[in-house]
């Protein structure tokens, strides 16, 4: 038995999840909280919205891109994309 004095070790916190700090309030928590905590007191206004907005911003690149391709790429685009879905 080893008694390390009284002070709490970083042990404590090694054991579960890492602690992680919330971009949204700076508070931290254990990783595996932290999805349900955004869920919970960001997810109506950021989190959510976040994801939306990466997946919009993506879009929107993507036809930004498309309309810039000739005909003939944007065909073998549409085409490429088609036998993806
Ligand atoms: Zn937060």
């Amino acid at each position: 038995m080893n008694k390390i004095g009284g002070e709490k070790q970083l042990g404590e916190t090694t054991h579960a999840s890492p602690i992680v700090k919330c971009d949204v309030c700076g508070q931290r928590f254990n990783r595996r909280h932290l999805s349900s905590h955004k869920r919970r007191s960001h997810g109506k206004s950021n989190n959510s919205a976040l994801d939306t907005t990466d997946e919009a911003k993506a879009v929107e690149t993507i036809l930004t891109l498309y309309l810039q391709l000739s005909t003939t790429s944007r065909s073998d685009v549409l085409k490429r994309l088609t036998s993806l879905a």
